[in-house]
């Protein structure tokens, strides 16, 4: 059962600074926005936002100059930014997937070399032939089976072929 409760110095919907800290460090590590910068040289360290005397403040860790003020928008930035991270994460994993099918073609290639260019030097052109048949056969398991796994693997959505 579901009750609100009220936490420590005021009502749930107030930010701890705890809450704070965690929402500017989102912000700073986020890499698609301009994190915030130091006031004396904006070249210095992105500013780490530190607890001082029961409030968070905005440290720069080059100079140690202090900025008190966190603007609104980066305190409200939180679920834009976990938004933005999970969209990022998608795109990483659909790049890896594509990586890992270009992966397996290689390995089809080194599969077809060994078996047809290999024991085409050493045992002539019909040792090629025979390679190059068994090789096909390798390849095309090998190339099955993989490509099965990394759909197993990056797609829990698509139904098994
Ligand atoms: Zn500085």
């Amino acid at each position: 059962m579901l009750r609100s409760v009220p936490s420590p110095g005021g009502p749930v919907s107030e930010r701890t600074n705890a809450d704070i800290i965690r929402i500017v460090s989102k912000w700073q590590a986020a890499g698609f926005i301009h994190e915030l910068t130091c006031r004396v040289d904006s070249r210095h360290e992105a500013l780490v936002p530190v607890e001082r005397e029961g409030r968070v403040v905005l440290a720069c860790p080059t100079c140690g100059a202090v900025q008190e003020h966190i603007p609104a928008v980066v305190l409200g930035s939180e679920a834009v930014i976990d938004y933005n991270r999970a969209q990022a994460e998608e795109a990483l994993a659909a790049h890896e997937r594509r990586a890992a099918r270009q992966d397996v073609w290689f390995g089809v290639a080194v599969i077809l070399c060994m078996m047809t260019i290999l024991p085409g030097i050493v045992g002539g052109a019909a040792s090629a032939a025979v390679g190059g048949a068994i090789g096909a056969v390798t390849a095309f398991l090998y190339a099955r089976r993989a490509f099965r796994k990394i759909d197993a693997s990056t797609d829990p959505a698509s139904p098994p072929s």
